[in-house]
């Protein structure tokens, strides 16, 4: 499979056509998917207006696909500076920390895994990711919070009723 760059580079390609281009943007989803696969494309098209017809505007894929990078910046830089800090305690010779991160357990997918399609957090998807990041590195309680929205009416098991994710990530319900 090729890289997210590469990809990435096919979405902005002119020469290809818009219908080819949609498809990379769609293959971007298999490298990075907050809300999962599915519920990450169908807010990027909601929230950038890809239409129907794709022919008739072809930059909302440049402008989904801004969005879906921006996002992934800050977890690359997250994993990033994650990674190092965990080499720095190994020669230290501290354990490993027992806190999960969402990098760590799931990768780059689903930090925020939507199992409904349609039920997602409407804002910048930048700005949800930043947001479940930094309450992971807060190490506050998943339990009793929805950790991309903040909502602390949680249902066990089940997806916030307020944004759509579900506690604990995909395949993680709290
Ligand atoms: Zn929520």
């Amino acid at each position: 499979m090729t890289s997210f760059p590469a990809t990435a580079r096919r979405v902005r390609d002119e020469s290809l056509s818009p219908r080819r281009r949609r498809s990379h943007l769609r293959d971007c989803l298999y490298h990075f998917a907050p809300y999962g696969f599915h519920a990450t494309w169908h807010h990027l098209a909601t929230r950038n207006r890809i239409p129907g017809d794709i022919e008739v505007d072809p930059p909302s894929l440049v402008r989904a696909l801004g969005e879906l990078e921006t996002a992934r910046a800050l977890v690359l830089a997250r994993a990033v500076a994650f990674a190092a800090q965990r080499r720095l305690q190994k020669q230290e010779g501290r354990r490993v920390p027992t806190t999960p991160h969402p990098w760590d357990s799931w990768g780059c997918h689903d930090i925020a895994y939507c199992p409904d399609p349609q039920k997602h957090p409407t804002e910048e998807l930048s700005i949800v990711v930043e947001r479940v990041l930094d309450t992971y590195a807060a190490g506050v309680d998943l339990a009793g919070r929805c950790l991309a929205c903040g909502d602390e009416n949680p249902r066990p098991g089940k997806a916030c009723g307020n944004c759509g994710v579900l506690p604990g990530g995909y395949g993680n319900p709290v």
